[in-house]
């Protein structure tokens, strides 16, 4: 078992704030995000989640006969939150055994005259197959909405996800890359459906001033603790004591409220996130790069697969992503370094069917694939903060466990 590191490192690599980045400056996210990416404009919102519910209600809107959502079963709960929200109903797809794409003939028999939209969703910052849920899509009049919240930057073919579907969002929720605490960024191809986003934005979100001071504080918070001397007590302190009572849905966040907040981002968070955004290229590429060093050492190591991405994409590197052979090889791996302070953690714990504070809004369904990933996955930091001496522990620990 691995000392327990005296400063605790994020699982995720988020882009640490800094002093100057609370100065006022100018509101200018969203455009500058757009500009780096080369995307056409980009609408903020309060959240990720937000994103998918405006786009859900703009398409429901358009075909108010279908109501059906196809989504992976392997996902963040907040998927299925804002579909329900949303009026919709959750239709679940198996993965491709192994991956955490949707099977491609499991999703062929998901889709019919009946399906709203279609989901893909480039989890972990690996670049989905957003191409067949297209051709699916097409074929039986639905839309695509690319879920790329965990993937901001992520590219295929030259060109920023979200630009193959016809509606594509980015979360910048603490821990996921650049964050104003909480918020996301929607994209759409067309100029018509951009509009019709805006209209439904305009129409169902409200100014809640309460609501954004409270983020505004939250931001300070983030800021003042994403640092491994501060997030002993902002993350790992409350992990362990998730993971003592035995409630891993709470130690990696999974049991989110069921109803979603909705306001606008005020001014202050968008000149942070702004101020940020400037180091967010150079961010991704020491990621990347990082990433590419580590890659060839864990698939060295006998029974870890690490996932990556199809030969025309350049994914991004929040944190890499292992299957193990089984779940009593992986929970074993879990069990040295889950609460040691090196940011292995787990994406999320169960398939979608097999939360019980889901129960209401996701049918009970056969999902093996999805379970088998959520039981084989774990994840390691791709923080910059997790230094080679960090990483060498961790594979040991692994080749351990594996022997
Ligand atoms: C986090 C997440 C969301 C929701 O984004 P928020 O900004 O947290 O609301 C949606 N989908 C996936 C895959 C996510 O990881």
């Amino acid at each position: 078992m691995p000392p327990r590191r005296r400063h605790e490192l994020p699982p995720t690599a988020g882009l640490p704030l800094r002093p100057g980045d609370l100065r006022p400056g100018a509101p200018t996210l969203a455009a500058d995000i757009a500009a780096q990416l080369g995307t056409p404009p980009l609408q903020l919102e309060c959240s990720g989640t937000a994103c998918l519910l405006i786009a859900l209600t703009t398409l429901s809107a358009l075909q108010p006969t279908r109501r059906r959502v196809v989504v992976p079963a392997f996902t963040c709960p907040l998927v299925a939150i804002a579909v329900h929200a949303a009026g919709l109903e959750l239709q679940l797809c198996d993965l491709r055994p192994g991956h955490h794409d949707m099977d491609p003939i499991a999703l062929r028999a998901a889709c019919d005259e009946r399906t709203l939209a279609i989901i893909p969703t480039h989890l972990a910052g690996r670049v989905a197959d957003v191409g067949d849920a297209l051709a699916v899509a097409r074929n039986v009049g639905a839309r695509v909405i690319e879920d790329a919240a965990q993937a901001l930057g992520a590219r295929r073919d030259g060109g920023s996800v979200g630009m193959t579907g016809d509606i594509g969002f980015f979360s910048l929720a603490a821990g996921k890359g650049l964050s104003i605490y909480e918020g996301g960024l929607l994209l759409a191809r067309e100029p018509e459906l951009r509009e019709r986003l805006a209209r439904t934005a305009a129409r169902i979100v409200p100014n809640r001033i309460g609501t954004e001071w409270r983020r505004c504080i939250e931001l300070l918070g983030y800021a003042a603790l994403y640092r491994p001397a501060g997030l002993r007590l902002a993350y790992g302190r409350p992990l362990r004591r998730a993971l003592r009572r035995g409630d891993p849905v709470a130690a990696v966040g999974d049991d989110f409220p069921l109803t979603i907040p909705l306001h606008r981002v005020g001014r202050w968070r968008q000149d942070v996130g702004a101020h940020a955004a400037v180091r967010l290229p150079a961010f991704l590429d020491q990621l990347s790069a990082q990433a590419q060093r580590r890659l060839p050492r864990l698939r060295r190591i006998p029974g870890v697969r690490v996932l990556g991405d199809p030969p025309d994409a350049q994914g991004t590197w929040p944190f890499l992503l292992l299957l193990l052979p089984d779940r009593q090889h992986r929970d074993a791996a879990l069990a040295q370094l889950w609460s040691s302070g090196y940011g292995v953690s787990r994406l999320f714990i169960h398939a979608l069917p097999d939360y019980a504070y889901l129960e209401e809004m996701v049918a009970a369904q056969d999902v093996p694939h999805a379970r088998d990933f959520a039981a084989r996955s774990l994840t390691v930091s791709n923080s910059p903060w997790l230094d080679d001496e960090d990483f060498e522990t961790i594979c040991r620990t692994l080749e351990a466990v594996l022997a």
